[in-house]
């Protein structure tokens, strides 16, 4: 995420939503949205935010992961070895995109539950994302632990409650974004969220579509507020205030439209909710001290169980 001016924060706005005016798909042709029904109570308590910061510290340790890098390539084959562990088929989406640094191979991880539809051309009801690359960075060393890895961590915890209970895994999709950050300094219509929009293309494509997305960023520092997207529907607004609270998540409606990867999927007209720490508060946002210094078990475990009440209390998105 960035966000380095008001201003610039609402030209990017501008420059974003006349891309996306002109991108907007059509609906499905057939088949339309997939049905949206509600996950069981209960599962919110089994998730673990020790297991979640694992995880994180797991994804750290390979080191910075910039789209196209060794240490990208390294985390994919960890978390496709974890997911499968867990009983999720993964589905890597390579492509290519012409960057500021030239052409770059981008590589979203997406994975589905071994009980679900197989058939990657119907979707499942629920999409849940964060992006997976750490930002590049030529002056020092940046892992993103709360940048990219945050998020991560707090998806595989999900991923490992939800496959205990078959019937709610075959209800969601995870994908993991590569190239959300830009590779110049900020996310301009050219630059970044380069996965994000090739996913909302690719879902766009299907015979049925999913009901309700999930984005999640900069989710493991619980000294700060969350924010929740202004674009999010009524029905989502009022499900996650009250989710959040029963999670001890600080959760506020954001002010200001944040650019992020939801907002390509917003624009195929999937109803999304996006959960972000206060980045603009965070003194080590894009800078080296996002380590897992600041990475706290409890903000990925509000993260996660705000997320599976959610999903356990929301009547339609
Ligand atoms: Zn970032």
């Amino acid at each position: 995420m960035k966000r380095t001016s008001l201003v610039l924060l609402l030209l990017l706005a501008i420059a974003a939503g006349a891309w996306f005016f002109i991108k907007k798909p059509a609906e499905p042709e057939a088949g339309g949205r997939v049905t949206f029904g509600k996950l069981p109570a209960g599962l919110a308590e089994q998730f673990s935010g020790e297991k979640a910061l694992a995880q994180v510290r797991a994804i750290v340790d390979l080191g910075p992961r910039p789209p196209a890098s060794e240490g990208y390539e390294k985390t994919l084959k960890y978390l496709e070895a974890e997911y499968s562990k867990l009983g999720w088929i993964t589905k890597r989406q390579s492509f290519t995109r012409a960057t500021p640094n030239g052409p770059v191979v981008f590589t979203n991880l997406l994975a589905r539950h071994s009980s679900s539809s197989g058939d990657w051309n119907k979707s499942v009801p629920v999409v849940i994302g964060g992006h997976l690359d750490s930002k590049g960075m030529e002056a020092f060393h940046f892992v993103g632990a709360n940048d990219g890895g945050s998020s991560t961590g707090v998806i595989m915890e999900l991923a490992r409650v939800l496959a205990s209970d078959p019937a709610s895994a075959a209800k969601v999709e995870f994908v993991l974004f590569d190239g959300e950050e830009a590779i110049l300094t900020s996310i301009t219509e050219s630059d970044g969220l380069y996965g994000s929009k090739y996913y909302a293309q690719d879902i766009s494509k299907r015979s049925t579509w999913p009901a309700l997305g999930i984005v999640l960023d900069l989710v493991g520092d619980s000294t700060y507020d969350f924010y929740y997207n202004p674009e999010a529907t009524a029905s989502i607004a009022a499900t996650v205030e009250k989710a959040a609270e029963a999670s001890g998540l600080g959760l506020k409606r954001s002010l200001t439209s944040i650019i992020d990867d939801h907002v390509p999927l917003q624009h195929t007209g999937l109803p999304c909710l996006h959960l972000i720490g206060d980045f603009m508060n965070m003194p080590y946002w894009h800078q080296q001290g996002d380590t897992m210094e600041i990475i706290d078990a409890e903000a990925l475990e509000k993260t996660g169980r705000t997320t599976l009440r959610f999903l356990a209390t929301l009547e339609a998105p």
